[in-house]
């Protein structure tokens, strides 16, 4: 039997599977879908990951990431600001890096069960019993690490999933002919579209949308030409990009909503325990520092074998107390950012002050984001 079942091998689900079965207990992961594969992301990474990833054996450069260092942010209005970005961060595609991730935990001896749909999980006389199609499965520990929406958030009755949310995302992988080193933050009525180059020699457009927009003009590709296309930028980059996947990645109702880290004495990690606005590019540091902040917890108070009720309400009041020290006041700033993009007025004047008032970027940037960790 397993000590730690992992609902989602995200870079939540892996990352804390690599830490676990390094302290010696075993993992299963369970992922509905089989590596490779594309995710909706706009795979940029803050470099406050790199000392963790190093710590953990993770050797980033291999994948040949892009260093990304400069930001600019258009509006549809044509307005611009660019600035230096102090820490920056990194492009590698979902599909280089998840992978890389799951060969090396595979590797360390974590079990994994793919192509496999987590059903539904219940927690009974301290373990927990986790239903896949055709079996199920006991363990002392489950990680849910299964990302922004899941069917399990329905079967755990979670109430963000009640709140029904308009914004859909699109991503595309494209050849174009734009810098390396700058990450665009590009605006137009309703959503925003990040524009970064990844490993390889290509760049990930990842845009975000509003469903009544979409239903509205009927299509991706008429929601593209008549409301993303009103931004200069964005349509340039339309009409001149080479589109690299046979298809564009598509997921909706996206939610910014609260979510608790600790839930029906599940470990929630990554976006299962909160999920903030795309346009700060933290998401994927923030699953990764949840994942460390998780482990941590668990390596201290998890015995194998003889662990006690009274052990598992301390790893939750652990974990919970550390995740919403790290990420209570980052999800805040996010959410209120979420309000200055993708509003053609409020856009504009964020960006006219931003020209005023330089400095206002970088502390903007600093307030949703992390220091470096180990
Ligand atoms: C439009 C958009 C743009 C973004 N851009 C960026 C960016 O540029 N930089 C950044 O840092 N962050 C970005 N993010 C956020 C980032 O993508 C997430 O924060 C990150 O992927 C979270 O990782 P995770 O491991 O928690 O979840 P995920 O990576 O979503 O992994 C969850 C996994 O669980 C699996 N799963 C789900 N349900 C089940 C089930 N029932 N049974 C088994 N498996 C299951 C899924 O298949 C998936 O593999 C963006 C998000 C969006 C929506």
């Amino acid at each position: 039997m397993a000590d730690v079942l992992i609902i989602g091998g995200g870079l939540a689900g892996l990352c804390n599977a690599l830490q676990l079965v390094r302290a010696g207990l075993q993992v299963t992961v369970i992922e509905k879908k089989s590596y490779p594969f594309h995710r909706v992301c706009g795979e940029y990474i803050s470099n406050e990951v790199l000392p963790f990833f190093e710590n953990l054996g993770i050797d980033i450069n291999s994948l040949n990431p892009s260093r990304i260092n400069r930001l600019e942010i258009t509006s549809a209005g044509g307005k611009r600001f660019s600035t230096p970005l102090d820490l920056g961060g990194f492009g590698v595609s979902r599909y280089t890096l998840d992978d890389y991730l799951y060969q090396k935990a595979r590797l360390a001896g974590v079990k994994f069960m793919l192509n496999t749909r987590v059903q539904d999980v219940q927690y009974l006389e301290n373990r927990f019993i986790v239903t896949i199609p055709g079996d199920v499965l006991t363990a002392p520990l489950v990680i849910g690490a299964y990302g922004k929406r899941s069917n399990l958030d329905q079967k755990l009755k979670r109430p963000f999933f009640y709140k029904r949310s308009p914004y859909l995302a699109v991503k595309f992988h494209i050849k174009a002919d734009l810098p390396d080193d700058l990450i665009q933050l590009n605006n137009y009525k309703d959503g925003y579209c990040g524009v970064s180059k990844v490993d390889g020699d290509r760049w990930c457009m990842c845009y975000l949308a509003h469903r009544d927009d979409l239903r509205k003009h009927g299509s991706l590709a008429a929601l593209e030409e008549n409301v993303i296309c009103k931004n200069p930028q964005l349509k340039h980059i339309f009409n001149n990009a080479e589109f690299l996947l046979d298809k564009p990645e598509v997921i909706n109702e996206i939610s910014f909503e609260k979510k608790a880290p600790v839930d029906h004495h599940l470990l929630m990690s990554g976006d299962t325990a909160g999920m903030i606005a795309p346009l700060c590019g933290n998401g994927m540091a923030m699953a990764i520092h949840s994942s460390k902040l998780l482990a941590e917890a668990i390596i201290k108070n998890y015995q194998s074998g003889n662990f006690t009720a009274q052990q598992r309400t301390k790893l939750e009041q652990e974990y919970t107390q550390a995740w919403e020290k790290e990420f209570a006041n980052r999800l805040w700033a996010g959410r209120q950012m979420q309000r200055l993009f993708g509003r053609d007025s409020v856009t504009g004047l964020t960006i006219s002050m931003l020209n005023h008032i330089p400095p206002l970027a970088n502390f903007l940037i600093r307030t949703s984001h992390g220091e470096p960790f180990v």
